[in-house]
């Protein structure tokens, strides 16, 4: 059995008779990004791959906890208590983090840095180094006196946030997001009106596949246990929209026969180990998908469903049981969408 979402209003032209689907890819932020279109033109691909790779790069830029240098860098190391004016992207994304942080009591939490790194999913050192160290109660302690969004005293009119000290922003979980809308709107502006984005698993269509199909996307489903029912296959018809799915299967700390992800909870300190195995979050905007899937993520499925509920958000949860299978929730607003 399948599930088809399709949004409430389908608008603009179908591409023209005799269009192409092309295909882009390369790598950025630690994974891949991919891009189709469809045209009729002849048209140069190194410039559209030089066009998307300035986009990437300016939020790698900007955001990265990788890149030594980058704004982001900058602010995590600058001295207790200065003010610290930010770049438009940084400031947008830090400004929507902000919010989700509040909204979420502190689930999504841009500040969660010093977390991050001490369970082994920052630069280094990592999880995956040889005698990588489970951190002790003490350690999480530690870090949880670091990891105050508040301290930041974010000011969106004056795009200035202020370091308290030794707090250590990570943008991780809602910058690839916000990458994907600023490449679709690089591509909108010059002409590209039918268009399929993907960031690390994070996308956004745009008009329309090849004849006036929608750009259709199967939800990825989480792995589940031999002989357990599979879950229905979730299609989605990107159109004006984004998708972002955050789950616990993907990237995972695997200690003494405990499974840990690399979502946090910075609320208590430890990786999230609710039994949520996936959530997928559609929003026009990629960005907002993103933060939000991590958010539900970190709340699990009832609090998460209440706060996706009470904002409007179309979400999908897959619980995993404790018989291994694997049950689906869908909000109102992910129901209104299923055809
Ligand atoms: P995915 O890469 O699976 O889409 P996310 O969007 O959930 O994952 O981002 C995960 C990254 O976000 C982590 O590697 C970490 O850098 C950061 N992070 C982990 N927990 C939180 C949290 N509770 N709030 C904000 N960022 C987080
Ligand atoms: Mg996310």
């Amino acid at each position: 059995m399948n599930r088809v979402l399709v949004p409430l209003q389908l608008d603009g032209a179908a591409p023209p008779l005799g269009a192409r689907t092309q295909r882009i890819g390369g790598e950025t932020m630690g994974t891949t990004w991919q891009m189709c279109w469809v045209t009729s033109d002849a048209c140069s691909e190194e410039a559209l791959r030089a066009a998307i790779q300035k986009e990437l790069d300016l939020v790698v830029a900007q955001m990265s906890t990788w890149l030594p240098g980058s704004d982001l860098d900058r602010f995590n190391r600058a001295p207790a208590g200065t003010g610290q004016a930010l770049p438009g992207a940084f400031a947008d994304v830090l400004d929507a983090a902000v919010w989700m942080a509040n909204a979420s009591g502190g689930a999504f939490n841009p500040a969660a840095g010093a977390l991050v790194n001490l369970w082994g999913f920052g630069p280094s050192p990592r999880y995956t180094d040889p005698g990588f160290q489970v951190p002790d109660n003490e350690a999480v302690d530690a870090s949880l006196a670091n990891v105050d969004w508040r301290g930041l005293r974010w000011d969106a009119s004056r795009s200035q946030a202020r370091q308290p000290g030794g707090l250590l922003l990570d943008l991780s979980a809602i910058a690839k997001g916000h990458a994907v809308d600023r490449v679709s709107q690089c591509l909108s502006r010059m002409g590209f009106h039918h268009t399929l984005v993907e960031v690390g698993g994070e996308l956004r269509g745009q008009g329309f596949a090849l004849s006036g199909q929608p750009w259709w996307v199967d939800l990825e489903s989480p792995p589940f246990l031999h002989g357990v029912r599979a879950l229905p296959t979730t299609r989605v018809a990107l159109h004006g929209l984004s998708v972002a799915t955050s789950g616990d299967y993907r990237r995972a700390i695997t200690h003494d026969g405990a499974h840990w992800p690399h979502t946090i909870d910075p609320r208590d300190g430890r990786p999230v180990t609710h039994g949520l195995a996936s959530v997928s979050v559609l929003h026009e905007s990629c960005m907002w998908a993103d933060a939000w899937s991590t958010a539900l993520t970190v709340l699990g499925r009832d609090a998460g469903q209440a706060l996706a509920v009470e904002h409007g958000i179309a979400a999908l949860f897959v619980q995993r049981e404790r018989d291994g299978s694997l049950s689906e929730s869908l909000t109102p607003a992910m129901e209104a969408l299923a055809a």
